[in-house]
């Protein structure tokens, strides 16, 4: 729990009164800033360099936001109209970094949020990489592969001129795969008539790196293992419950199974399957040939299995050691919080952008579990995105054990800086949202500060 004194508790409500005023209706960002403030406005309380140049009060403003209409054809001959956004949030360090999203439940104050967010997470990884998000409210699933392409090439033809490596660098999110990528890209060197590593998570012909697509899955897992060997635990032998099925949550099974842990559940928007054995690498590989080649249902494991299908819940019920919510925002309730708890969960390390409400992380913290906050614990798969683009600039490609041996110490030390500025009371307990976000904000603001009142 973070208590504020009177003082900061005022101050924060102020601040907050002033966001939510300015951003009328945009609960997810306010959500969002709500978690960082809160931590902020202490800190800077007696740091009169960051109080008085209201670095906070500029964070709370994007750089700039694009909006645009994006038209495209149906197989039928229909034509539709989505919209498409890219948030620029900050480039205060680095070009704007972050990922697009199709998804039917994008929104401005979705991608507000995870562009804010992205700001804090890309300078926690130590690389010099600004805060952006974008996307889309199209919906990639049940469409045909010739409807998803002419989406992104129709997508791509306005965004492209917002872009550039040393301006723009997107990569994919949620509805946003390899496919995604590799069309949105195509359409990007065929109007720019330009070869540059203008988004990541290209596929591995054309400038895409090894180990990114499973970064964002193994580095979680990764925080998890610092967290638990701070505390003098290990990871092999727990149970573990992850949701979602997607890239995320793929990859965060894969690594807990590398490590000998004992992954259990697997969810979409539809439900849960619970497999009390352990999913094991040969079931894992039917799930990524159920997702990224059928594009099915997780309820099809269940069939195939023998496992029971939890039909419109989510996992957070079943007892276990650790939870990986690697699906979407707001996917763990505080009552979700208080099950996991009261039935022996001991850590939290979040796959997804903040999954986590603000009442189930007061119940986590408040019962000093290990929490790790999706700008740490998943910022593996931007760290790996800037070293596809550093891997870009130099015209070569690092081999898989030199990214992973990259990857693998960038979570570190994101681990120790969460300690450096996270570690509260005697039991040396350690608050790593706080940490996260007082980390990631020092860097911002220093470069903030040092550039002037722009
Ligand atoms: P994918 O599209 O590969 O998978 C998303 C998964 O989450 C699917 O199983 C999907 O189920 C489920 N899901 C999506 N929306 C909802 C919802 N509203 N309710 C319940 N389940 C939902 O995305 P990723 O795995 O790439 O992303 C997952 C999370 O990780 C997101 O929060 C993303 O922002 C975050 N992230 C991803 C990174 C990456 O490198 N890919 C990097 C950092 C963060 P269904 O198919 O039914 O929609």
């Amino acid at each position: 729990m973070n208590t504020l004194s009177p003082r900061d508790a005022a101050a924060l409500d102020e601040f907050m009164a002033e966001v939510k005023h300015r951003n009328p209706g945009e609960t997810e960002f306010h959500q969002a800033v709500q978690e960082v403030a809160a931590h902020i406005i202490p800190f800077i309380q007696a740091k009169p360099v960051y109080k008085d140049a209201r670095i906070i009060e500029r964070l709370v403003e994007p750089d700039r936001i694009v909006i645009f209409r994006v038209t495209w054809q149906s197989d039928d001959g229909r034509i539709h109209v989505n919209r498409g956004y890219r948030v620029q949030h900050s480039n205060a360090i680095g070009p704007y970094k972050g990922g697009l999203r199709f998804h039917p439940s994008v929104t401005l104050a979705i991608l507000k949020f995870l562009a804010f967010e992205q700001t804090f997470k890309n300078s926690l990884t130590g690389l010099p990489m600004g805060g952006g998000k974008g996307g889309s409210d199209f919906d990639p699933k049940g469409k045909s592969e010739t409807e998803v392409m002419r989406f992104c090439q129709s997508f791509m033809s306005e965004l492209y001129r917002h872009l550039g490596p040393y301006t723009d660098v997107p990569a994919g999110d949620i509805g946003v795969g390899a496919r995604e990528v590799s069309y949105l890209f195509g359409q990007y060197k065929r109007i720019a008539n330009q070869f540059t590593g203008v988004l990541t998570g290209k596929g591995l012909a054309f400038g895409g790196s090894e180990i990114r697509v499973e970064a964002t899955g193994y580095g979680c897992v990764y925080m998890m293992e610092d967290m638990l060997k701070h505390r003098g635990q290990a990871i092999d032998g727990k149970t573990c419950l992850v949701s979602g099925s997607g890239n995320v949550a793929q990859y965060t099974v894969e690594k807990l199974i590398h490590l000998g842990a004992r992954p259990v559940t697997l969810s979409d928007s539809a439900g849960f399957i619970f497999d009390p054995g352990g999913i094991d690498q040969e079931r894992l590989q039917w799930v990524k040939e159920l997702k990224e080649v059928r594009r099915g249902r997780i309820k099809e494991y269940a069939r195939e299995f023998g496992v029971e299908y939890y039909e419109g819940q989510r996992p957070w019920a079943i007892p276990c050691d650790l939870a990986f919510p690697c699906a979407t925002q707001n996917e763990i309730t505080g009552e979700e919080a208080k099950h996991l708890v009261n039935n022996g969960c001991i850590g939290i390390s979040e796959g997804a952008n903040m999954p986590s409400e603000q009442e189930a992380i007061d119940t986590f913290q408040a019962a000093r579990l290990m929490f790790a906050p999706s700008k740490a614990a998943n910022a593996g798969g931007v760290a790996v995105s800037g070293l596809e683009m550093t891997q870009n600039s130099m015209r070569l490609s690092w081999s898989r054990d030199e990214l992973n041996t990259h990857l693998r110490e960038v979570m570190r030390d994101i681990h120790n800086r969460c300690v450096q500025y996270g570690a509260e009371g005697d039991d040396h307990y350690v608050n790593y949202l706080k940490g996260a976000n007082l980390a990631g904000f020092v860097k911002v603001a220093d470069a903030m500060v040092s550039y002037g009142v722009m």
